[in-house]
């Protein structure tokens, strides 16, 4: 059974992990809850595995393994309480599970202290980049939640899918308040990925055409997850959200691990391709866009975005918009992305 110990770390993994608490009753770290419908194991600092018990039984089948992640950047803070609140309806039986489902709080340590990082960007440092940053108390974490990802996907059952969400809240407005973006694969987008955006009414999909080091991007390239992070509003102190802006996304993550039917008529995204980047070429760089320019503003044609010495980005679609401009990053990093519409022609191609 489970001990008071364990069920405070369900009951508030949130509080549980901001206050360095683990289970403590055995040296498994695990053990069950849901009135034992569901296993749990805790397998590190905000990584919480739960299982079915009973996944063997053909229909019930844990035919997914479904990865959550939330806190890759401390300070967004609106996913993890929802998170977090999930794992408490999951432990007490409210919510069903039917799925393995790996939870992970990423950054706890910048949790802690209400940022966004400590030395380094986290969600910059995954696919190995983190190699390139020893000395950054981000460098281990990347590492453990690699790890920690590639042992959750390789358990999964020959036949199961494999999914991939990476809850964020961005920094900026934005034209489409909540939008995800989909790691470079290859290959076209998965039909099913997009019937869940549309269920959780997700407004625009950015694909990326390029690997990335994201956290969803090393989930899609290294473990083969259908994967894709989540924007989904402003960020905000904790105990500050209003959690029903979340409400359809969260209802949609609910249906997923609990295996309910998606709402068929929900409307596809619209969907956007990266074309290009403003790339910082040194500290003169200037973006000749408001400070305050909201992710997905267009630009016309022949619209000079961004200039630095010799070096220039000018609009050379009828439309592009851009997302994440950023001037103040270091030199030789991208300061803005650049994407235009694609909707007809990915829908069209999904698979
Ligand atoms: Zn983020």
């Amino acid at each position: 059974m489970t001990s008071s110990a364990d069920s405070a770390v369900l009951a508030d993994f949130l509080a549980a992990t901001l206050a360095g608490r683990r289970p403590v009753h055995d040296d498994a770290n695990a053990g069950a809850c849901a009135n034992g419908a569901v296993r749990w194991q805790w397998q590190d600092e905000g990584v919480l595995l739960l299982e079915p018990v009973h996944g063997d039984a053909d229909k019930d089948a844990p035919a997914r393994s479904v990865l959550i992640s939330a806190g890759v950047h401390g300070d967004e803070t609106a996913p993890i309480e929802l998170l977090s609140q999930m794992v408490a309806d999951i432990a007490a039986g409210r919510l069903p599970l039917a799925c393995r489902l790996l939870v992970v709080l990423g950054n706890a340590a910048a949790m802690r202290a209400a940022t966004r990082y400590e030395d380094d960007d986290l969600n910059r440092l995954f696919g190995g980049r983190h190699a390139r940053v020893p000395q950054s108390r981000e460098a281990p974490r990347a590492i453990a939640l690699e790890q920690a990802a590639q042992r959750f996907f390789e358990a999964t059952p020959a036949a199961g899918t494999r999914w991939h969400l990476d809850l964020h809240t961005a920094i900026r407005a934005s034209a489409f308040e909540q939008f995800a973006l989909l790691p470079y694969t290859g290959g076209a987008p998965a039909r099913a990925m997009f019937d869940w955006l549309a269920d959780a009414r997700i407004a625009a999909v950015l694909i990326h055409t390029e690997k990335g080091a994201t956290y969803s991007s090393f989930t899609a390239d290294a473990c083969g997850a259908t994967a894709c992070t989540l924007e989904l509003g402003k960020v905000r102190p904790f105990g500050q959200n209003d959690l029903a802006r979340f409400a359809h996304a969260d209802a949609a993550i609910r249906r997923l691990v609990s295996g309910a039917h998606a709402d068929a008529d929900a409307p596809m995204p619209r969907v956007f391709t990266v074309i290009g980047q403003i790339t910082k070429q040194s500290d003169a760089l200037q973006l000749h866009v408001a400070a305050d320019v909201a992710n997905f503003t267009p630009f016309a044609r022949g619209t000079v975005l961004a200039e630095d010495g010799a070096y220039r980005y000018v609009v050379a679609h009828d439309e592009e918009r851009i997302v994440f401009p950023n001037p103040s990053v270091k030199p030789g990093l991208r300061a803005g992305l650049l994407v235009v519409e694609t909707t007809g022609a990915t829908l069209a191609a999904l698979v």
